[in-house]
C-alpha cells in the first residue's frame, strides 16, 4: 500500500475568499450563501469571520416563515420530515478519541450540526463522474450514515452545477424544502478553488433561529473529476476515490481538519483509507444534535 501519489489528497487548506460573504435575514431564518466558500474551511466559522456570521443573527427576530402561500415565500415551510425523535444513532464507541475538530461550535460548546430527526437529501451532478460513481458514492455515505447515526436518501441526479452563492432554497428546481445536498464532479473551471492539487471541497450552510437554534440544512460536495479519474486509475484507487468522497462527507457533517496523521480528516495525503477513532468520535457527536420542527 502507498499514499496516492505525490499530490495532496483531498484538499489542502485553502483560506476562503471573503468577498461572497453575504448572508440574509429572511423569516427569523439566516441563511449562509456561498456554499463553496464554506468548503473545506474551518476559519470560515471562526476565527475573524465568526462574528460576521453570529453577529447578523441577531437582525432576524422576524415572524415565523411559512405563513406566505408558496411561491412567494423565501424558505421553505418549517419542519418538513423532521420526526420526533431521532431516524438513527451512532454505534456504540469503545475506543474514545478526542483527535477531531468541528468546524463550527455554537455558543455553548456544541457543534453545529445536521438535524438528526430529518433525512439529508441529496442529488448528484455525474456529468463528469466516474462510471462507477455510484457505488463510490453509496460506499462513502454508507460510512458516514453508519458513523453519525444521520440517514441519507438519494433523490437523483441533477443538472445543478455547483456555484459559490448556491441558494439554500430552491422551491423551481426542488419544490418546497431545503435544497439537497449537492454533490457534483466538476472541475476548477467551474469551481475555482478545486485549482491545483484540491481533489475535492465540501462544506454546508446553516440556519439560526431567533430562539437560538441552529443547524445545517444543505450542503455540497464537490469533487475534482480529471484528478478523481486519475485516482481511480492508480493502485488501490476505488478505495482511496472513497475515502477522498468519505473525507469530503466529513466537512459537509461539520469536521474540520485535524493535525493527527491517523485520521481521515488530516489534511495531507496519508495512508487512512477508512474513519478511525477521532473522526468517529466527531462524527458521533455530529450526529447527535438537537432536533427541531421550526426550520
Ligand atoms: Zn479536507
Amino acid at each position: 500500500m502507498e499514499p496516492y501519489g505525490s499530490p495532496r489528497w483531498p484538499d489542502p487548506y485553502v483560506p476562503p475568499p471573503r468577498e461572497g460573504l453575504r448572508h440574509s435575514s429572511i423569516a427569523a431564518v439566516l441563511f449562509l450563501l456561498g456554499i463553496i466558500a464554506l468548503v473545506c474551511a474551518g476559519a470560515y466559522f471562526s476565527g475573524d469571520l465568526r462574528p460576521a456570521l453570529f453577529g447578523a443573527e441577531q437582525d432576524s427576530q422576524v415572524s415565523r416563515p411559512g405563513a406566505l402561500p408558496f411561491g412567494q415565500r423565501r424558505d421553505p415551510v418549517p419542519g418538513i420530515e423532521e420526526a420526533n425523535a431521532p431516524l438513527g444513532s451512532p454505534p456504540p464507541f469503545t475506543w474514545p478519541s478526542d483527535s477531531y475538530k468541528f468546524l463550527a461550535v455554537k455558543g455553548d460548546g456544541s457543534p453545529l450540526t445536521y438535524s438528526p430527526c430529518r433525512p439529508i437529501h441529496y442529488v448528484v451532478n455525474t456529468d463528469l463522474a466516474p462510471a462507477s460513481w455510484q457505488r463510490l458514492l453509496e460506499d462513502a455515505i454508507e460510512e458516514a450514515s453508519w458513523a453519525s447515526g444521520l440517514q441519507f436518501v438519494y433523490d437523483g441526479t441533477t443538472d445543478e452545477t455547483p456555484s459559490s452563492n448556491r441558494a439554500g432554497y430552491q422551491p423551481d428546481r426542488y419544490g418546497d424544502r431545503w435544497a439537497p445536498v449537492l454533490i457534483a464532479w466538476t472541475t476548477p473551471g467551474v469551481v475555482p478553488r478545486l485549482d491545483g492539487q484540491t481533489v475535492g471541497l465540501a462544506g454546508s450552510s446553516s440556519i439560526g433561529l431567533s430562539n437560538g437554534y441552529k443547524a445545517y440544512v444543505t450542503g455540497s460536495v464537490s469533487l475534482d473529476a480529471p484528478q478523481f479519474h486519475g485516482i481511480l486509475d492508480s493502485p488501490s484507487g476505488e478505495a482511496i476515490g472513497i475515502a477522498v468522497i468519505m473525507h469530503e462527507l466529513g466537512h459537509l457533517l461539520g469536521l474540520d481538519h485535524v493535525s493527527d496523521p491517523e485520521q481521515l480528516m488530516f489534511d495531507e495525503a496519508s495512508w487512512v483509507r477508512d474513519y478511525a477513532a477521532g473522526d468517529r468520535a466527531g462524527l458521533a457527536r455530529l450526529g447527535t444534535g438537537p432536533c427541531s420542527k421550526d426550520f
